[in-house]
């Protein structure tokens, strides 16, 4: 079934979204501050520690570290910077090579350009989105060599140093069999969980595969710190290291200024890590919420033959982000076209990162499934209303 300017479908699809989201403009996803956002944010202000150290940064970490699983959680500023500091930490060089998806928002290969690394792009699983175990092997066992555990790229003699692999829109990708990969071939594995906080692989959450793993809290993700990141790991020796660049690489003293090496201020102010502290106490509503939300939408789709993208089996999705897949980039464009122009905010999924000029020289491989989800994928709104708020706590 054709959704396009005159179909009564996108207006039915409308009037679903004006009966969850509320009249127009619907945002494609806002912040939601429910909770003690106003009271933790004044006392922050009142205890004079508004800057780069104070207690809600430390317990902003510790509950993110609980709620992940992971050992060790490492606050910074935003979400490029946590990955731009996990791949240091995870020993890349610059001249290195770091496998990863074109299907991804920029900041993934960025991150990978900061150390003067190059990204390869790896193609995607048609359902999950993310990096193809499948592809990934199959770009190994083709384009690289073994020497001394290490694996190399037979074209360029660089060392593949990482895999960073994403959780597009919170779906989990195929994980546990990248991680077994990456294994395999000798190469550090660090997740980009940036969209996936909430997101499961069985009961295991998603970022506690990698050797380490990159959040983000952008004011468009499933909480927000206005702009702030975080790094985990269950390795403390890791953890340490990231806590130390990320903080100017002070060396502790009672009054001295010493700073052992090249340092970064990639810290997560305490004001932001107070507005954490409160999102935190409310995700697992908005996870709950937001499933319920992702439940009325699968049953319209379902009723009206849509495909609705949804998690694979033995994962769960925080629901970010929910994804239509459309027939054709024809139908794509009239969807984008119709929705937006009734105030109904739809996005299409990122460009590929191998056509920005910055990545146009990147290896890759053939990317066929990445360039059929371009013409395809579709994102509709799914902030999580403040009504729904109320009524689940009532
Ligand atoms: C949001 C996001 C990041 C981090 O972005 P910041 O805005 O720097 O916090 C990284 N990777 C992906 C895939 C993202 O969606």
């Amino acid at each position: 079934m054709k959704i396009n300017n005159n179909s009564c479908l996108a207006d039915s699809l409308i009037e679903l979204v004006h009966t969850i989201f509320g009249p127009s403009p619907v945002p494609l996803h806002r912040p939601v501050f429910v909770g003690n956002e106003r009271s933790y944010l004044t006392q922050t202000i009142d205890s004079n520690f508004v800057s780069s150290v104070g207690a809600r940064v430390t317990e902003f970490e510790e509950r993110t570290a609980q709620f992940t699983g992971c050992a060790r959680a490492i606050a910074t500023m935003n979400g490029t910077a946590a990955l731009h500091m996990a791949l240091l930490v995870a020993g890349v060089r610059p001249g290195d090579e770091v496998l990863s998806q074109a299907l991804t928002f920029v900041a993934t290969c960025n991150s990978i350009s900061y150390i003067a690394a190059s990204p390869v792009f790896i193609d995607v699983d048609e359902d999950t989105m993310g990096m193809s175990p499948a592809a990934l092997r199959h770009w190994l066992e083709t384009n690289t060599r073994r020497a001394g555990g290490q694996t190399l790229n037979a074209t360029t003699g660089a060392r593949i140093a990482a895999c960073v692999p994403m959780h597009t829109f919170g779906l989990p990708c195929r994980i546990a069999e990248i991680a077994d990969i990456c294994d395999e071939f000798g190469i550090t594995l660090v997740e980009d969980a940036a969209e996936s906080l909430g997101s499961y692989v069985g009961t295991r959450h998603t970022g506690s595969f990698g050797k380490l793993a990159t959040l983000s809290y952008n004011g468009n993700k499933i909480i927000t710190t206005g702009g702030g990141g975080m790094i985990v790991t269950n390795d403390h020796a890791l953890a340490d290291r990231a806590k130390h660049l990320t903080t100017t690489a002070k060396v502790p003293h009672a009054w001295d200024f010493v700073h052992d090496e090249v340092g970064y201020n990639y810290r997560l102010p305490n004001l932001n890590a107070a507005l954490g502290c409160a999102q935190m106490e409310k995700l697992p509503a908005m996870l709950e919420i937001k499933a319920d939300i992702a439940a009325r939408y699968r049953a319209f789709c379902q009723a009206h033959g849509i495909h609705f993208v949804d998690p694979i089996d033995g994962t769960t999705a925080n629901y970010w982000l929910n994804a239509l897949r459309l027939n054709d980039r024809a139908e794509r464009d009239a969807f984008l076209e119709y929705t937006n122009s009734k105030g109904v905010m739809t996005r299409p999924i990122w460009r590929l990162m191998s056509e920005l000029d910055a990545f146009s020289q990147c290896q890759t491989d053939g990317l066929e499934t990445s360039r059929w989800l371009v013409d395809r994928i579709v994102n509709i709104p799914s902030s999580v209303p403040e009504n729904e708020f109320h009524r689940l706590s009532a």
